[in-house]
């Protein structure tokens, strides 16, 4: 079996997909995607880049988080998988495979709106973990709205909690556990410099993700921990069939890509896995851009 080591043409790795037109509840369910996306679950092979190491990640049921999780396993990684009571369905699927390469895997349920559960939320997963060494802010909503008008305060102000000031609670409480070698990577979106006109909320908190992630970078960079962020283009997750595209674009997602097509949560992992692994120790406040081609500044 070809794993994200072979060499292959990244135009035709994975196919061209164009889902049909459909539409899933908040958060969406990767078990019910269409098609279904690759997390690494038959492909990613691990070389011991993350040997002992201990990780948070949120939204880790499901699309990028998923495959970060997988692959932080398999490269030797314990893992504490966050995500929303509803995607139970997903994690137990994860953590099945987690489990199967013999590493311990700790399930957190909660939502992250809430700021009490953010700061818990860290301290479970040292309890369970043992420590902590590694963080993935990865959870997101994306809701897409024609007009600014037709955004309410709760849609507003529920984007906000859930993308930044939950990435802001979660990293404050885990700074009290990080060692010296710890690492912090931050999910951005192409859609911090390329902000789509029906994502004015959730491009905003991009935006300020990646600033997030370079002002803290400098500041923590003189204790050993290093901060990074990963902006992905279009990737074929749930998040897209729960609200986060306009149904009629979902034929076309990732189309207009110099590669031609949507990208395969699995084709992100490696960019985690890097920028977690001691082997980018002089790679700090960096946003790794894994978008298929389309440009970023
Ligand atoms: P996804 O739906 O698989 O993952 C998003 C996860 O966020 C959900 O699984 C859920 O567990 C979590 N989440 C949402 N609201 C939450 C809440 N209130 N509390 C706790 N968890 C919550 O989709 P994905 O595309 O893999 O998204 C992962 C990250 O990638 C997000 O930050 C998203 O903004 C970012 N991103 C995705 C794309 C893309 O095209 N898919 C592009 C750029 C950036
Ligand atoms: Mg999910």
């Amino acid at each position: 079996m070809a794993d994200q080591l072979t060499f292959t043409d990244p135009v035709t790795r994975f196919p061209d997909i164009t889902p049909p037109r459909q539409h899933q509840p908040e958060p969406g369910l990767d078990a019910e995607l269409i098609p279904g996306t690759d997390r690494g679950e038959e492909s990613y092979r691990g070389t011991g880049r993350l040997e002992g190491r201990r990780a948070l990640i949120t939204g880790a049921d499901s699309g990028i988080g998923a495959a970060v999780a997988i692959a932080f396993a398999r490269e030797g990684a314990d893992v504490a998988l966050n995500y929303l009571p509803q995607e139970e369905e997903d994690a137990r699927h994860i953590a099945g495979l987690i489990r199967a390469e013999g590493r311990t895997v700790v399930l957190l349920p909660g939502d992250l709106a809430d700021a009490d559960f953010c700061r818990s939320l860290v301290e479970d997963a040292v309890e369970g973990l043992g420590g902590l060494d590694a963080l993935v802010n990865n959870a997101g909503r994306q809701i897409a709205v024609e007009s600014l008008e037709e955004i309410d305060d709760q849609q507003w102000t529920e984007t906000f909690e859930v993308n930044i000031h939950a990435m802001f609670r979660i990293t404050q409480a885990a700074l009290a556990h990080l060692p010296a070698g710890s690492t912090i990577v931050n999910t951005t979106s192409i859609q911090a410099y390329e902000p789509s006109p029906t994502l004015v909320d959730y491009a905003s908190t991009k935006a300020a993700i990646n600033n997030f992630t370079k002002g803290l970078a400098q500041q923590v960079a003189s204790r050993g921990i290093r901060v990074n962020a990963v902006a992905p283009g279009p990737i074929w997750t749930p998040l897209q069939v729960s609200d986060g595209q306009p149904k009629e674009a979902l034929p076309e997602f990732g189309k207009s890509t110099p590669l031609g097509r949507a990208g395969q949560p699995t084709e992100l992992a490696p960019a985690y896995v890097f920028l977690t692994s001691p082997e980018s120790s002089y790679v700090l406040g960096e946003t790794l851009a894994v978008t298929g081609g389309s440009p970023t500044p």
